[in-house]
């Protein structure tokens, strides 16, 4: 893949200009243009087959024992009370269903099982699905929804696209769909080859059905130096096909692929760092509304900090800033949390006076990072590749003041698998 400088500096000069205001009093003044989270749904799929087994004997032998106390005996964690009480208590196998959704309708329906929603235990990656659909026979997914998901003085557009697989393409969270553009290269006359994209939902997808999944993707634009405008000649293919795709279009997706961006869900208390610039944020939407949005095993066990790191040019290129303030507010049972920090980079400036990079930001927290990652956390890094030689000089610089080998350090932290990078 070929990019012209001129592209490259606008792609990354957007990538890496960030904001340096507190993240929670900043976020109530940002425009909210992205979806909001399907947050309001209370205790949703993702839950073992066994778990649904033994709420359902429960409603049926007449108790008042609540979906989340039941799901708690079957983890073992403390249960904290819930609006799926109230759910409960109305009865009957509608109410049930819409508590659960899909995958409890199935159950105690009796029909085909949901047990592929989660691996035995919960945190086993033996079975992680990958190339499920190769580049020679494609599955064909349909366009549920195509939103855009940023303000107009956005940098650029980026969608949310809600695509259908029929429960047919199960994938985790961190994982990669390819998808092939409909057509032929002008060059060759060959068809477009396929394109990686993060996936940006759960295994459970938005609606919890396990039967979607969700990118987030920006529209690759060319401006020419000559028109002083974009070419639409030059436009990224498949960019440009999902962001303009409606509802009920078809999709040919390969994988999902990648094992690199997994979460280390082994041990619960396990801290996270999240570091992203624009659509680099997908992958880490997956991990946050599993650990706070959704009841699922990870959400139960989970104690540890998830410090997500964003870096975007501006406030309305923020990337679903309503659902981290509803994660926010959403600590685990077990004291699990998430943490926000964006890096705004025509708006807030580092600490020399320059653009706010994302570099800056984690800069900013060095210390804190440098024993998070000494005790054990993972850090993540996603979006445009022009990111990580800024991340590793301040690392570096960093290693330098504090009298550490970078090398050695950085080795460390690749042999102990807590260094996660997926950039492009
Ligand atoms: P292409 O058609 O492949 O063109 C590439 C670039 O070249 C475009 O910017 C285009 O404008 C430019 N161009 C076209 N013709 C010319 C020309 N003649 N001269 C100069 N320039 C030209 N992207 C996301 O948006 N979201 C994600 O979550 C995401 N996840 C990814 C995960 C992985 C693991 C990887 C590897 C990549 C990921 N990407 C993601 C990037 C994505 O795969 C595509 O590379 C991106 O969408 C551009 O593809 P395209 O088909 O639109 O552009």
């Amino acid at each position: 893949m070929k990019f012209t400088l001129p592209l490259l500096l606008v792609a990354c000069s957007d990538a890496f200009t960030v904001p340096t205001l507190p993240s929670t009093a900043h976020s109530r003044s940002v425009p909210l243009y992205s979806l909001k989270a399907d947050a309001s749904s209370g205790p949703q799929t993702g839950i073992k087959r066994k778990y649904l087994k033994k709420v359902a004997k429960t409603v049926a032998a007449g108790s008042m024992v609540i979906p989340q106390a039941a799901f708690a005996a079957a983890t073992k964690t403390e249960p904290t009370l819930h609006t799926g009480q109230k759910i409960a208590k109305a009865g009957g196998i509608a109410a049930l269903a819409a508590l659960f959704g899909y995958a409890g309708t199935k159950i105690l329906g009796g029909s085909k099982k949901q047990d592929f929603l989660e691996a035995t235990p919960y945190y086993d990656q033996s079975t992680v699905p990958v190339n499920t659909y190769k580049n020679k026979s494609p599955f064909t997914g349909k366009v549920v929804s195509t939103k855009r998901i940023v303000g107009p003085k956005a940098t650029g557009e980026t969608c949310h696209i809600i695509i259908g697989h029929e429960g047919k393409m199960p994938y985790w969270e961190g994982q990669s769909y390819g998808v092939i553009p409909p057509g032929n290269r002008e060059k060759d006359g060959k068809p477009h080859s396929v394109r990686l994209y993060s996936i940006a939902s759960s295994r459970y997808g938005d609606d919890m059905t396990g039967n979607t999944a969700s990118l987030c993707v920006r529209r690759a634009t060319y401006w020419c130096p000559e028109l002083k405008a974009d070419d639409p000649a030059k436009a990224g293919i498949c960019s440009n096909f999902l962001c303009d795709t409606s509802p009920g279009d078809e999709v040919k997706m390969t994988g999902p692929s990648g094992k690199v961006m997994l979460m280390p869900e082994e041990d619960p208390k396990t801290d996270l760092i999240m570091v992203a610039t624009g659509t680099g944020i997908a992958p880490y939407r997956g991990f946050i509304r599993r650990l706070f949005e959704e009841d699922t095993p990870a959400r139960a066990a989970y104690s540890g900090e998830a410090w997500l790191f964003l870096g975007v040019a501006n406030s309305d290129a923020l990337l679903y800033d309503d659902e981290w303030q509803s994660a926010i507010a959403k600590p685990t049972v077990n004291g699990g949390k998430l943490r926000l920090d964006y890096a705004l980079s025509r708006e807030a400036t580092n600490k020399k006076g320059g653009k706010m990079y994302i570099q800056d930001k984690v800069e900013e927290y060095a210390d804190e990072v440098f024993t998070k990652l000494d005790t054990g956390a993972h850090i993540y890094f996603c979006g445009l590749k022009g990111m990580m030689p800024g991340i590793q000089d301040m690392l570096k610089e960093v290693c330098t003041n504090k009298g550490i080998d970078y090398d050695e350090w950085l080795a460390g932290l690749k042999k102990n698998k807590q260094w996660h990078v997926e950039v492009y």
